[in-house]
């Protein structure tokens, strides 16, 4: 493998977003010396977030590589079983920690955390603003910003999420890409009233569902994930009142711990709220911009969307690397390598909606009983190797270092 071309230092790169693939695209990229700037529109690095899990070969190899594989280790959760409770709180199943939690896990904000420590002293970060307008050049992409000066970078790129404004600004409107799965989610800290420690539990009545953890052993905190069906709602994403509103109506009388959880859900201050959806593009890459993570194959929940984020920042950064800086190369091998890849992974992590939260009490007891026969030591060996597969159905090629 030649290393003569892999000098980025010409390159500008402008990566829009500083939650999972930003970061890892700006930690791959300034190894090889590319010029980075990440915008992102909250005021600081976003805490918050359930944990994400890392499995197979191809996900030790990549995080190996950027540096980073031994840190996560050092703070991962260390999840044990998880239970779906009744409503008097008592296990009806017990799924064990191998089956639900990958090879290691860790709290999407601290593994945010990780990357933008490796790459604060190289990278420019910067907080509370967003692009306005970006206008694709034969020299350059010109791009204003809301409250930044104007610049010009060699390279765009969209790491802003499932609701990518990226994505809106250069390839069209959400409506052709969102494919929208009858369902939202919303996690947020909650007091640990149960007492659990590295243990979870999962409620469901019909169509909607409790899930409380304890991922790291803290006496005082859990998290909670709530699940519901639903039609597609209309809601400003930026009005976290409404979104409260809303799951305050969908989960009234719901039993268990519903009504504590209500009641911490008013104080929350770290609300994630979405519908579970996916995002299918017909392309990745349009002139020097490209999608990055969950704006360009983002899959809500399901434990894939961060490692393919991961695996893609590693690509792109390896191909931009290979082809010294031609975005023309790079990005149509990324385009190939990444596709299948990430369609796969979504095929995988599709169905998170009625696993939580199954239509009818008929289907909760199906769903219950599909559970104790995976949980048996066989069949959870084999659910492990299933997403492992799609984890790892692609041929990293050797990148210079
Ligand atoms: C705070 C938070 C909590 C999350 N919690 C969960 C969860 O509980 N369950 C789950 O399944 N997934 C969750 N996710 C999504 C999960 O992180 C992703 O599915 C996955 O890790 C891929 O990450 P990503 O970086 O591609 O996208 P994301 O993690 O969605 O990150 C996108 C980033 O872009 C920023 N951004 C958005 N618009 C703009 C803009 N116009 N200008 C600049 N920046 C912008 C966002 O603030 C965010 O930091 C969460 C994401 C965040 C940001």
């Amino acid at each position: 493998m030649t290393n003569r071309t892999h000098d980025l230092s010409h390159l500008t790169v402008l990566i829009c977003g500083a939650s999972i693939a930003g970061p890892a695209l700006a930690l791959n990229l300034a190894r090889y010396g590319a010029r980075v700037t990440v915008v992102e529109k909250a005021p600081a690095l976003r805490g918050g977030g359930f944990a994400v899990d890392f499995r197979g070969h191809v996900h030790r190899t990549v995080l190996t590589s950027m540096g980073i594989w031994d840190e996560i280790h050092a703070h991962q959760t260390h999840m044990g079983r998880q239970s779906v409770v009744d409503a008097d709180g008592h296990a009806r199943v017990d799924l064990p920690a191998e089956m639900m939690s990958g090879d290691v896990e860790i709290f999407r904000g601290e593994l945010a955390r990780i990357m933008y420590e490796r790459t604060k002293d190289r990278v420019e970060y910067v907080f509370g603003d967003s692009i306005a307008t970006l206008t694709d050049t034969p020299h350059g992409v010109d791009v204003t910003f809301e409250n930044s000066p104007s610049r010009r970078f060699d390279l765009v790129i969209g790491a802003d999420g499932l609701h990518s404004h990226t994505r809106g600004l250069v390839f069209g409107d959400e409506s052709r890409y969102l494919r929208f799965f009858d369902h939202y989610v919303a996690g947020f800290e909650v007091p640990n009233d149960l007492g659990l420690d590295r243990t979870g539990r999962v409620y469901s009545e019909p169509g909607r569902a409790i899930a409380l953890g304890n991922y790291d052993g803290d006496p005082d905190r859990a998290g909670a994930l709530l699940v519901f069906r639903s039609e597609r709602l209309s809601y400003d994403r930026r009005d976290i009142a409404a979104q409260k509103r809303i799951l305050a109506e969908r989960f009234a009388g719901m039993g268990w711990e519903g009504p504590r959880v209500l009641k911490a859900l008013e104080a929350a201050d770290d609300l994630y709220f979405d519908a579970i959806a996916q995002i299918h593009v017909d392309r990745l890459t349009k002139g020097r911009v490209a999608l990055l993570g969950d704006a360009g194959y983002g899959a809500t929940m399901g434990g894939m969307g961060t490692g393919v984020a991961i695996v893609g920042a590693y690509v792109l950064a390896g191909e931009l690397a290979l082809a010294g800086g031609d975005h023309r190369t790079a990005f149509a091998a990324y385009e190939s390598r990444i596709r299948d890849f990430a369609k796969g992974c979504q095929k995988t992590s599709g169905n998170a909606g009625p696993f939580f939260a199954p239509a009818t009490e008929r289907l909760i007891r199906s769903r219950d009983r599909m559970y104790r026969l995976l949980a048996s030591r066989p069949l959870a060996a084999f659910f492990k190797r299933i997403t492992e597969k799609s984890a790892t159905a692609i041929k990293l090629p050797e990148y210079p270092v």
